[in-house]
């Protein structure tokens, strides 16, 4: 953090880093998107990760404890990138149906998977499937991680088709919304150049759930957006 203070105070009157992007955007002053990937990481997610990095656009994951083992080096390069991390349980269960017992261990081992790879908690939680009630809400609480769902879902697993899923973001889209899509389909990888390039054109930051609600602040066990 100490080379990173002076790296700013060298750099203040030239160009930002690209991390410190975000941290200038205010969504209360100008026109923001969340774009959210859930139940990754999988082979497809470093190709997404490439685009992101050259479109300097940040993105929230939601991950799967059972893929964070199979794929810990791409976790780590998530949270190296700049993205935001969400636990989206280890085995992607409807939660509504498990026991108390059985939902705080799903949600402990991501947590532990995440931590090992980026030093963090979570403190984000996204319930599979969108399924929650009042107590999954408050075991996620219970963990210190607010809950995060979303103001359109693309149904870009169902669609599995570049075309469709592009018109399915631009017809979502909307200041202050939140996009669900996944990194496990490969359409909606090959889909993100054209929807990037379309949602600037029209005026869009994409910018983390964190920082989108940044000015409202995020407490544990309330849901989001
Ligand atoms: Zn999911």
């Amino acid at each position: 953090m100490v080379i990173h203070g002076l790296l700013a105070a060298s750099l203040a009157m030239t160009a930002l880093p690209a991390t410190d992007v975000q941290a200038e955007i205010n969504c209360s002053r100008v026109k923001c998107l969340a774009l959210t990937f859930d139940d990754g990481p999988s082979v497809y997610t470093p190709k997404l990760l490439d685009l992101l990095k050259k479109e300097r656009v940040k993105a929230t994951f939601f991950l799967v404890g059972a893929q964070v083992e199979k794929y810990p080096s791409i976790v780590r390069r998530e949270a190296a990138e700049g993205h935001a991390i969400g636990n989206h349980t280890y085995s992607h269960p409807s939660l509504p149906t498990l026991l108390d017992n059985e939902i705080l261990d799903e949600i402990h081992t991501t947590q532990e998977l995440i931590r090992q790879q980026t030093g963090k908690l979570p403190t984000m939680f996204r319930p599979p499937y969108g399924a929650t009630d009042d107590r999954v809400l408050g075991l996620a609480g219970s963990q210190d991680m607010s809950q995060v769902l979303w103001t359109g879902t693309t149904l870009d697993w169902s669609l599995r088709n570049v075309e469709k899923i592009k018109a399915a973001v631009l017809r979502l889209a909307k200041r202050d919304g939140v996009l669900l899509m996944h990194d496990v389909v490969p359409q909606t990888v090959q889909a993100m150049p054209a929807i990037i390039k379309e949602l600037k054109k029209h005026g869009y930051h994409l910018v983390t759930v964190p920082t989108l609600l940044r000015g409202k602040g995020m407490e544990a066990g309330v849901s989001y957006p």
